[in-house]
């Protein structure tokens, strides 16, 4: 497995293996990477002969320092962990790497940013999708590989993709949950034992709205109030919001006529989780 930790040299990889005729996919990651992280791997493998892993932790998307600070970043590990997957390549810049003095031109997103995390994250979309252009300049893929768990990420990555003819592919992959199903999250690893079992009320919520939407409810003041409920009922949760919106546009809708997905976020100490779930799919119940 190779390592690269300037754009240059992984540039220069890609490229010579693009002269050989050979596909390249990339997994963009923030490192401390868990099973949702190894099955985008996977998914990877599958699309692609050659599989990049992209592990930077992205200060412009943070809009809370503390956050960046308290973020895990355990190199050594995740590096073995591409290593037992199969990668071909890890692209591991430093900030200093990224964000040389002089840096000064960004990616804005559109309307897309300014809903769901848009408010509650000032900025911080509009560092995702600078960094992805610069990941996606850097590792030159023919396809990019995404969580559906950042949904929001998702489909304003795809967005950025068509709208600035990056011509890549973008394949966006199922969450993968625990078994009590809580949604995989670097973040998990900072939640005490108490809040780790209030978070299930995330996962729960959201079933309860998709059991609700099953047994025939389509009016979305209800169905988000169904999981409002159970996350509210959890005395450790801080609820931020429960939305359900059109798969495209994000937009908030009245009805569930439509593909839909239901999106929450909510505190649990001082982490911030989210999670999400498509209406007109079904629900993963392992
Ligand atoms: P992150 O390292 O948190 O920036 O995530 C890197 C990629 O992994 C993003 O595309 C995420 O959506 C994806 N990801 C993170 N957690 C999960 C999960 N539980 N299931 C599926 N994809 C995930």
């Amino acid at each position: 497995m190779q390592v690269f930790d300037t754009p240059d040299s992984m540039r220069a990889w890609s490229q010579a293996r693009r002269v050989e005729g050979r596909r390249i996919a990339v997994v963009p990651t923030m490192g401390a990477l868990h099973e949702g992280h190894l099955a985008l791997v996977r998914a990877a493998s599958d699309l692609a002969e050659l599989v990049v892993v992209t592990i930077f932790v992205n200060p412009l998307q943070f809009n809370q320092p503390a956050d960046l600070d308290a973020y895990p970043r355990p190199i050594d590990d995740d590096l073995a962990a591409c290593r037992t997957a199969g990668v071909d390549a890890v692209y591991a810049p430093t900030a200093a790497v990224m964000y040389p003095p002089g840096f000064q031109t960004h990616v804005e997103p559109g309307v897309l940013a300014g809903r769901l995390e848009g408010p509650m994250r000032p900025g911080h979309f509009r560092g995702v999708t600078t960094v992805v252009m610069k990941l996606l300049a850097a590792t030159v893929p023919h396809v990019a590989v995404f969580g559906r768990k950042d949904f929001q990420q998702l489909t304003i990555v795809r967005r950025m993709v068509a709208d600035l003819d990056v011509g890549i592919e973008v394949v966006g992959i199922p969450i993968v949950r625990e078994p009590d199903g809580l949604a995989l999250s670097s973040r998990n690893v900072r939640l005490t034992a108490d809040d780790r079992i209030a978070a299930l009320v995330l996962s729960r919520a959201l079933r309860a709205a998709a059991d609700a939407h099953a047994g025939g409810e389509l009016d979305a003041a209800d169905l988000k109030a169904t999981a409002a409920r159970v996350i509210e009922a959890e005395p450790r949760a801080r609820l931020e919001y429960v939305e359900l919106v059109d798969v495209e546009s994000l937009a908030a809708i009245e009805r569930v006529d439509r593909p839909a997905v239901m999106l929450t976020a909510a505190w649990f100490g001082d982490v911030r989780l989210i999670d999400n779930l498509e209406l007109d799919s079904r629900m993963d119940r392992r």
